[in-house]
């Protein structure tokens, strides 16, 4: 908050398209999607009409005993369009949430199948997925963790796949590859008090926008068959073409046994989530009352009509509009226009998964020392970028594009030409 003093906030007065504008006329290309929301703009026509229909006939109900169209509508969209096997969807309002709600199905399908042992979660070093206190405990950066650790479940940590992490000579897949065999033996030796391994495939978009080799998710999917174990993927920031297919998943052609979406699900408007899990999961719930096998998890605004509305209208984009056919042609510009940027001396990396681009600032390019963070290199690109119309919100030292589907090449050329100059401003002492 106190950063405001000298860089005072920037008040929002309307959106339109990739642009967002504040009070004085200043217009800011929306570069990051709004922390990875927006798909396709702000006010986006297609997407408001069908709120504004939904408004008008229901704005929400209660979804115990009761059900709705939009919401039928939804989930028959969603187990078509996630990975095979993927049958049964359960609603919450945000990712957290919907992390929280993968945990607990996970834990209690062990328990109503005769496994009350496993209690257990393993994540990846460097993950995130999400603030509330479950979700927290699977994270793994510090910024956000460090503080409540005397709060947060035990979690076991595996090394992230992270390619960046690799040593000279070897590749991305290598990496992928070799580090899995930590994971693998703790699978081994903690299988049977372990419910389920949650990951974000391909990348850590939190944990400064890591990526990784889908070999990784492969071999991953195996061994939690092996060891029996579930599979969680965390596709909150990745699903619905981020990553240049529908889910990040589809890279290594594998299906978890649960999926969370969010963010871009309803296209950046409204919140929503949703858990996306197998018809074996959900018959290990299904029996007589009196069984009390049941799960018994609500959100006030379960389901909620306007935002599966919003979902509904962004789905039906990605089918009229051919959006990830469309998208190879921007992923290619962002590609292009910082082709360059490799040959800069304080950019370590300049990575690129689908339409996520991130670059990374260091001190030393050979040895990849970062800046120290007091530095606050990237907060100096972020600040040219809002003085040249683009919204560049870093994270640490990583510049990143992952802007909404409507940017145009032209577009991305400014952003690169805009990041470039920040970069040059903040490396040059
Ligand atoms: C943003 C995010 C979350 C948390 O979602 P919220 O809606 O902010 O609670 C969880 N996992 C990943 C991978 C995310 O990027």
């Amino acid at each position: 908050m106190k950063d405001h003093e000298w860089l005072p906030m920037i008040p929002i007065k309307r959106g339109d398209g990739i642009w967002l504008e504040d009070y004085d006329g200043n217009r800011y290309i929306d570069a990051i999607s709004s922390w990875w929301v927006n798909l396709f703009g702000h006010c986006n026509p297609r997407i408001n009409d069908a709120i504004k229909n939904q408004l008008d006939t229901l704005e929400h109900t209660i979804m115990a005993g009761f059900t709705h169209e939009p919401v039928i509508r939804l989930s028959e969209k969603l187990v078509e369009i996630t990975p095979h096997g993927l049958e049964h969807c359960f609603y919450a309002d945000n990712g957290s949430s919907a992390v929280e709600v993968a945990l607990k199905m996970s834990f209690h399908y062990w328990h109503n199948t005769g496994n009350p042992n496993k209690t257990k979660f393993i994540n990846l070093a460097n993950s995130y997925h999400g603030e509330t206190l479950g979700a927290l405990s699977l994270g793994d950066v510090a910024l956000y963790k460090e503080i409540y650790q005397p709060l947060l479940l035990d979690v076991i940590t595996a090394p992230s796949p992270d390619g960046f992490l690799r040593e000279d000579g070897e590749t991305y897949q290598d990496y992928a590859q070799h580090s899995f065999d930590e994971m693998d033996k703790i699978l081994q030796q903690h299988a049977d008090e372990v419910c389920a391994v949650i990951i974000e495939p391909m990348v850590q978009c939190a944990g400064n926008m890591r990526m990784y080799d889908a070999i990784y998710l492969k071999k991953l999917r195996e061994a939690c068959n092996k060891y029996n174990v579930h599979l969680i993927a965390d596709e909150i920031a990745v699903g619905f073409g981020r990553t240049g297919k529908m889910f990040a998943c589809n890279h290594a052609d594998i299906s978890p046994d649960f999926i969370c979406l969010s963010k871009g699900l309803t296209g950046g408007y409204l919140p929503l989530s949703a858990v996306v899990t197998t018809d074996n999961i959900y018959q290990a719930f299904y029996d007589d009352y009196d069984k009390m096998t049941a799960f018994l998890h609500s959100h006030s605004y379960t389901g909620n009509p306007l935002g599966c509305a919003a979902a509904l209208a962004t789905l039906e984009i990605f089918e009229t509009d051919n959006v990830l056919q469309n998208n190879i042609q921007l992923i290619d510009s962002m590609k292009k226009n910082t082709e360059h940027f490799n040959d800069h001396p304080h950019i370590a990396e300049v990575r690129q998964t689908g339409m996520i681009l991130a670059i990374e600032l260091v001190k030393d390019k050979q040895l990849k020392t970062p800046y120290p963070w007091q530095e606050r290199r990237g907060m100096k690109v972020y600040q040219h970028g809002l003085k040249n119309n683009a919204l560049l919100r870093p994270l640490g030292n990583v510049i990143y594009f992952m802007p909404p589907y409507v940017i145009t090449p032209e577009q991305i050329e400014f952003l690169a030409e805009t990041a470039w100059q920040g970069i040059q401003l903040a490396t040059a002492d």
